[in-house]
């Protein structure tokens, strides 16, 4: 796999209980890594297919192979996204998508243990890594962030009460970061659950017609993550660092479809900003590793979300992207977009 290459996986959620009191019919199709959607305007027209890395159904029993845990989704990616960090590389993990097609529950999952979404997983298993691999050569150190990403200004999760909004900066070295973000050390994994808790209480929710606790806005769950090696003969130290993004971002219909008027379609001209710099990125780095050109021109600072994940996008790092779909053929135009989308990522 190349620098800049992007895994890429569709999930289908169960229909939910508005699809079902509609008597919505199931207009996706999955068979091994290849997804088609049928058009419920026009059934004899032929259905559309993509073939992505990984594609998940939920609603058939676990013994079908396109079935999907929240367990099988992170062994998949999650597990080799955390790899690729304590190999040093930095990486993102995002999940793209319509409001309420399962973002959130893709990224964060439920209480259950057995409902844990990626965020949990991979924090959990970071810390197992880190106690198996502790000793007195090699140690380790992790810091966490959160932030929400809204109408292009961004807010600290982890402190609330800075109300304010914070400023994007670039440093001469390092890159671009958010000044006076809270960057806080942690040492296990409960640690992060507290954290993680108290952030997503944070988020803005705001309502719109199509779910009534819908995000709005982008959140970005980030851990910089350093190991230290310390040679016992020569006393040299080494450090490797890696910053791992997981992004959860907001919805991605447009902002006609949900009856949005005024400082709400404002919003989603705002949030669409962002997705669609994204979608531009992700695209133009997917063919510069086709082609293996090394320069091309890159729009990351075109939003706030890609010149933040810039150095997890490109260069020396590693993505993976979730798509996440509603079944049903009432959502079919935003389905199609979305696997459109996903289809340039690759
Ligand atoms: P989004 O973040 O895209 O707005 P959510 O993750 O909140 O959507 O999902 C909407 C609802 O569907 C939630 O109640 C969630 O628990 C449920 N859901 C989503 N994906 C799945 C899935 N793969 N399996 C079971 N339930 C799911």
């Amino acid at each position: 796999m190349s620098g800049a290459s992007v895994k890429v996986a569709v999930r289908v959620r169960p229909f939910n209980s508005r699809e079902t009191s509609k008597e919505s019919k199931c207009i996706i199709q999955m068979q091994g890594n290849s997804t088609s959607i049928i058009n419920p305007k026009n059934p004899k027209e032929a259905p559309k297919s993509f073939s992505f890395d990984y594609s998940y159904w939920s609603h058939t029993s676990p013994e079908d192979p396109c079935f999907a845990s929240q367990n099988r989704v992170y062994n998949d990616i999650g597990k080799e996204m955390l790899l690729h960090a304590f190999e040093g590389y930095n990486v993102c993990i995002f999940a793209y998508g319509q409001t309420g097609a399962g973002k959130s529950y893709t990224m964060m999952g439920k209480q259950e243990e057995s409902q844990a979404g990626i965020i949990p997983q991979l924090c959990e298993e970071l810390f197992e890594k880190i106690n198996d691999n502790c000793n007195e050569e090699m140690s380790y150190s992790v810091e966490v962030s959160y932030m929400e990403i809204y109408c292009e200004r961004v807010r600290d999760l982890l402190n609330p009460k800075n109300k304010g909004n914070l400023r994007v900066r670039e440093h001469p070295l390092l890159g671009p970061y958010v000044e006076d973000l809270s960057k806080l050390a942690v040492t296990s994994y409960t640690d992060i659950a507290d954290l993680m808790d108290a952030g997503n209480k944070a988020r803005t929710v705001a309502a719109t017609n199509m779910n009534e606790t819908s995000s709005r806005s982008h959140a970005v769950f980030t851990i910089v993550f350093t190991q230290k090696k310390q040679d016992s003969e020569t006393n040299l130290s080494t450090e490797k660092v890696s910053k791992i993004s997981l992004v959860d971002l907001a919805g991605s219909e447009r902002a006609d479809s949900t009856g949005a008027k005024g400082t709400r379609l404002k919003e989603g001209a705002n949030i669409n900003k962002s997705l669609t710099t994204l979608g531009k990125v992700i695209s133009a780095l997917a063919e510069v590793s086709k082609k293996k050109k090394k320069t091309d021109f890159i729009p990351y600072r075109d939003s706030v979300l890609t010149w933040l994940l810039r150095e997890n996008l490109g260069g020396n790092s590693r993505t993976a992207m979730v798509a996440a779909l509603s079944p049903a053929d009432i959502n079919y135009d935003e389905t199609l977009s979305t696997l459109r989308y996903a289809d340039r990522a690759k």
